[in-house]
């Protein structure tokens, strides 16, 4: 039986890690893929503290997890696939053990939101993708279209015109919603062309993506725009499946806490991408994380556990 265990090895998971693993609380990680989570996608962070020199996000999501590891904190790599959350006894069952814990940290983020249009599925893959970072280098010299326009988007924009020949950045509206530091690089950036309120209604190719059917949502106009790749960038959805119908989510599957970080549910705290909140940057899934931790080791105390 742990202390702690922590579904989920993102900042969220692993600062909560590092806090309850340093507080001396027997702590186990639950992570399915690899330490990051979506931080592990982002190439270059510039708005962590204490970095001067941007920092890849893949290399600071293994600083965390091995920082956590260096008090005690034990990680293994299996799929949670089921949840038992109520009682003074929880468990969480994976792809190939049970194991048991006086508190839960739920931390298993978020993940890129499907646009939902005929052939997204089809040319997954195959030239479409939700990582720009991941398989942006497949399009050298390449004509790519990016989805959104949000930071993901138009980080994504920027991060592929290191590679390609020219991208699209096809937004719904007339205005980004990214950081105004972002904006200013896109606009001078000569191998993006922005086209404005204009949502994608088709992807079309046979074996790999040829071209994008668009529609102007102020004009009407629909027309095909050749392209090889489409990244998508419109957003996440909590991966809260898990829980769904176990504790309180909002209407959109975030998990409702108190600004504790617990649940509707005793001895179960969410921190992160996967909770309700109003800013959803690595500083702040790190702050839910270490709040957490220090919430679970209070209600172990406080019930002698
Ligand atoms: P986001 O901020 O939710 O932006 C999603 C974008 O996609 C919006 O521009 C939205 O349009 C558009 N969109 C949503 N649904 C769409 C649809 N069905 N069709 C077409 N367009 C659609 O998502 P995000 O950019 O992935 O960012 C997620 C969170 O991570 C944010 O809090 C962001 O600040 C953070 N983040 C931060 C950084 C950074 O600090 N460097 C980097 C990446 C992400 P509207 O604008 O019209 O709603």
């Amino acid at each position: 039986m742990h202390d702690v265990i922590i579904v989920g090895g993102g900042p969220a998971g692993f600062t909560a890690a590092l806090y309850s693993s340093r507080a001396r609380l027997d702590t186990l990680v639950i992570e399915r893929l690899f330490a990051g989570g979506q931080m592990a996608t982002t190439y270059m962070m510039e708005n962590y503290p204490g970095f001067e020199e941007p920092i890849g996000g893949a290399d600071l999501a293994l600083r965390m997890e091995n920082q956590a590891r260096r008090f005690g904190a034990k990680v293994i790599n299996e799929a949670a696939v089921e949840l038992e959350l109520e009682g003074p006894v929880k468990t969480v069952k994976t792809t190939n053990n049970v194991y048991r814990a006086k508190t839960l940290i739920l931390a298993m983020g978020a993940s890129p939101r499907e646009l939902g249009v005929p052939g997204e599925k089809e040319l997954r893959g195959q030239g479409v993708s939700y990582c720009a970072t991941c398989d942006g280098a497949f399009f050298a010299d390449r004509v790519t279209a990016v989805i959104g326009g949000g930071d993901t988007a138009v980080e994504d924009a920027l991060f592929l015109s290191r590679f390609c020949r020219k991208i699209y950045l096809v937004h719904r509206r007339d205005s980004l919603r990214a950081a105004r530091v972002l904006q200013e690089s896109l606009f001078s950036n000569n191998k993006v062309e922005i086209v404005w309120n204009t949502v994608v209604e088709k992807i079309n190719g046979k074996f790999g993506v040829e071209s994008i059917t668009v529609r102007n949502v102020l004009t009407g106009e629909v027309k095909d725009i050749e392209t090889d790749g489409v990244f998508v960038a419109v957003g996440n959805q909590p991966n809260s499946e898990l829980v769904r119908g176990k504790l309180e989510l909002t209407e959109g599957g975030y998990i409702r806490t108190d600004e504790n970080m617990r649940t509707s549910v005793e001895g179960v705290f969410a921190a992160g991408d996967i909770r309700e909140k109003v800013l959803r940057q690595v500083i702040t899934a790190a702050a839910d994380g270490a709040i957490a931790a220090y919430m679970a080791e209070k209600y172990l105390a406080e019930r002698k556990l």
